[in-house]
């Protein structure tokens, strides 16, 4: 080997070794890379699951759980997703409240036994709106506030009678179902139709917010609520409440993430 050759020699060895450690490298940091992925990977996986959790759909007071806290969503979600997602249920004496609000729909009964009255502080927010409205030029009143449940059951039962129980069920409720047993509940002024297009219900729609009111069965839910449009017909959640839902643009159902169908 001459000189010149074996300089040659020396040079490409060391460029040899030297992309093997090159190649060395890449491997290691393709190495890395991939377990960062396998971690985000079973990281995504963990925190799917516990989104996945939703509250149960039909009330069995047994089954749930006293306090059932939902996995808080990741902060780059929005926030309507967020709404739906992280909510608080509490099972008290058979009544179930979700985020603080009593729910009473066709997947959420009410004792028999449960007999509060109207609610003092739903009856003053009333008294507020009615007093508002009344300096705008409209009379405002309750029609039918709190209803018992053995009211309730000769209420429903007319319906049935009258028109048989499909369509009873979509605008009464059964005994034990009904949200005016709650106490939070009103309908002001007619329970016909044609009330959507009086002032007194545009008033209402525009204005109950403030009050702390929700039209709790808005135009077009019908498939979510259970029940057909019922301009008249309100239900008090606190005013912050009220706001949240109305902002969101969505019925108490869509809200809180729940159903309202029968179990039978
Ligand atoms: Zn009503």
């Amino acid at each position: 080997m001459s000189q010149n050759n074996q300089y040659n020699y020396v040079y490409a060895r060391r460029v040899h070794s030297g992309r093997r450690r090159k190649r060395k490298r890449i491997g290691t940091l393709l190495l890395t890379l991939f377990v960062i992925l396998l971690l985000l990977l079973l990281f995504y996986i963990v925190l799917n699951k516990n989104q996945t959790q939703s509250v149960p759909a039909n009330a069995d007071a047994s089954a749930v759980s006293m306090l059932k806290t939902v996995t808080e969503p990741a902060a780059s979600e929005p926030v309507t997703e967020s709404v739906e997602s992280s909510h608080i249920t509490q099972v008290i004496d058979g009544r179930t409240y979700i985020d603080g609000i009593l729910i009473v729909n066709k997947s959420y009964p009410l004792p028999a036994s449960y007999d509060p009255g109207l609610d003092a502080e739903a009856q003053s927010a009333f008294e507020r709106m009615q007093k508002d409205a009344s300096d705008d030029g409209l009379f405002l009143y309750i029609t039918s506030g709190y209803r018992s449940y053995a009211e309730q059951e000769v209420q429903y039962g007319i319906h049935v009678q009258n028109k048989g129980k499909d369509y009873a069920d979509r605008v009464s409720a059964r005994p034990g179902f009904s949200e005016h047993q709650s106490g939070l509940s009103m309908d002001i002024n007619s329970t016909e139709d044609s009330f959507a297009d009086t002032k007194e219900a545009r008033w209402i729609a525009e204005n109950c917010v403030k009050y702390g009111f929700i039209i709790r069965f808005p135009k077009d839910k019908e498939d979510i609520t259970g029940y057909a449009y019922e301009p008249w017909h309100i239900r008090y959640v606190g005013i912050q409440n009220a706001k949240k839902i109305s902002e969101s643009g969505l019925c108490l159902e869509e809200y809180l993430g729940i159903s309202s169908v029968y179990a039978d």
